[in-house]
């Protein structure tokens, strides 16, 4: 498909003091988005809060180096599955973006979804959008002033619930408020909360729709994952044209009314009419807007509708076509490499750290001993108690716990020693095992004498 257009130099109507106001809508497209939104933005605000064995549910930790995810944890070593899974996610991404179009920025994007909240609390406190856009530049009185004061509070408040959520996938969200409470947050706690309700408020209250146009990536590349059989929010131009209101209508004329609906119901401001365009959203409001219109002028809906260009030439629209097996190839390889990952993840992490202090220490003419800290962690459900033993080419013997008790704590570090007796070379390799219920690993270490 050609470079899909980007609209640049257009105002919108229900525009003042460059801003413009959009208008809600309501149908089945908007009762699709709220199906697909509802259960995301409950999932987001929800998820952070569930707690399994004591431990979040889903979290991130820098600070551990773990991840809880569902119940399962993994070490930071197994980070490369969550890049399997967002290449999973992005082939589905581009999967539906050449059969569907942008239906994830239009139904499920975090962006989108974020602004029409902002959006509805905008109506809810200082009233529709010709309202809005009538009363922009006028001097603000007392009940407006109110209303704009109870709106910005009631973005901020939201702002901060997210970025407050959002951090709670990597700090655990009991211990944030707890800290909060205490007033024992770390400053630069306090500075990323803050960025982040900044970020939110200006993205969804503020910038809006020119994420979507101008820092959104997916928008320019859009044009080389359409094709001709792509389904995306369309105008029929065959059935609409020529447009005329309908006291001017006549024999000749088509569905279309101009009545500048789906322009105003549209949260980037363009005019579907023109065509298709990198700011299209695929949002469907502009459908819901026109069938209503079509619904009150008793004429059949779908003047705007999701169709191809080759629907919209009257030709059948290819289901299989090469980029979409590419992309669904990609989309299958990608889960199941993902599915493998996951059944072998790391179960039990070691990590040996020799003593800076003394190389060795001397015992007698024939024992040398080395000291060292070991730490143990386990990410294995039911795995409390590990042994431990060493092995190298001599006489060796571990002085420290040969079993490790994971009950309290899954991770531990403990200062071991080890003494060989008559060992010749200055250097020798150590392997330690580590053995617990179902798991084991083992690591290699240095031993040192002193040079014969
Ligand atoms: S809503 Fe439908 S009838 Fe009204 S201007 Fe848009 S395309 Fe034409
Ligand atoms: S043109 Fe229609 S589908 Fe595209 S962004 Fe605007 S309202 Fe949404």
């Amino acid at each position: 498909m050609d470079q899909i257009p980007v609209i640049q130099d257009y105002t919108p109507p229900l525009a003042r003091d460059g801003k413009f106001h959009v208008r809600l809508t309501e149908g089945r497209f908007q009762n699709w988005r709220r199906l697909s939104s509802w259960p995301m933005i409950a999932l987001f605000f929800g998820l952070v809060w569930v707690q399994f064995d004591g431990q979040p549910w889903l979290l991130f930790s820098f600070e551990h180096h773990r991840i809880n995810l569902f119940g399962s944890a993994l070490s930071w070593h197994d980070l490369p599955l969550l890049a399997g899974l967002m290449i999973a996610g992005a082939s589905l991404l581009f999967f539906l973006a050449v059969a569907w179009g942008r239906v994830w920025c239009g139904f499920a994007c975090p962006q989108s979804i974020w602004t029409w909240l902002f959006i509805r609390i905008e109506q809810f406190t200082e009233g529709r959008a010709n309202v809005r856009a009538r009363q922009e530049g006028q001097s603000l009185r007392a009940t407006r002033l109110l209303r704009r004061i109870a709106k910005h509070a009631l973005w901020i408040l939201l702002a901060s619930a997210t970025a407050l959520t959002f951090t709670g996938y990597f700090v655990p969200i009991r211990e944030i408020l707890a800290d909060a409470i205490q007033l024992e947050m770390s400053p630069a706690l306090w500075g990323w909360l803050l960025i982040m309700a900044a970020l939110t408020y200006a993205n969804a209250g503020l910038v809006r729709e020119k994420i979507c146009l101008h820092a959104c990536p997916y928008s320019r590349f859009q044009g080389v994952m359409f094709d001709r059989d792509t389904r995306t929010v369309s105008y029929d131009a065959s059935r609409g044209e020529p447009r005329a209101q309908r006291r001017n209508a006549g024999a000749d004329s088509g569905d279309c009314v101009d009545c500048g609906l789906c322009v105003q119901v549209c949260p980037t401001g363009i005019d579907i009419r023109d065509g298709l365009q990198a700011a299209c959203i695929d949002c469907a409001a502009c459908i819901d807007a026109c069938d209503d219109v079509m619904d009150r002028l008793k004429r059949p809906k779908g003047l705007i509708r999701f169709a191809s260009q080759a629907q919209l030439a009257g030709q059948r629209s290819r289901l299989l076509r090469p980029l979409l097996a590419g992309y669904g190839t990609v989309l299958l390889v990608a889960i199941g490499a993902v599915a493998w990952g996951f059944s072998d993840t790391t179960a039990l992490l070691v990590e040996i750290r020799r003593d800076r202090g003394t190389l060795f220490t001397q015992l007698n003419e024939h024992t040398v001993c080395n000291s060292y800290r070991i730490k143990v962690e386990s990410f294995a459900k039911d795995q409390s108690l590990i042994a431990l033993s060493v092995h190298g080419p001599g006489d060796f013997t571990l002085f420290g716990p040969a079993t490790i008790d994971l009950a309290e704590s899954n991770s531990t570090w403990l200062p071991y020693r080890v003494c060989g007796r008559d060992i010749e070379p200055s250097r020798t390799q150590l392997q330690f095992s580590f053995e617990g219920q179902g798991a084991g690993a083992s690591e290699q270490t240095t031993f040192l004498t002193r040079a014969r």
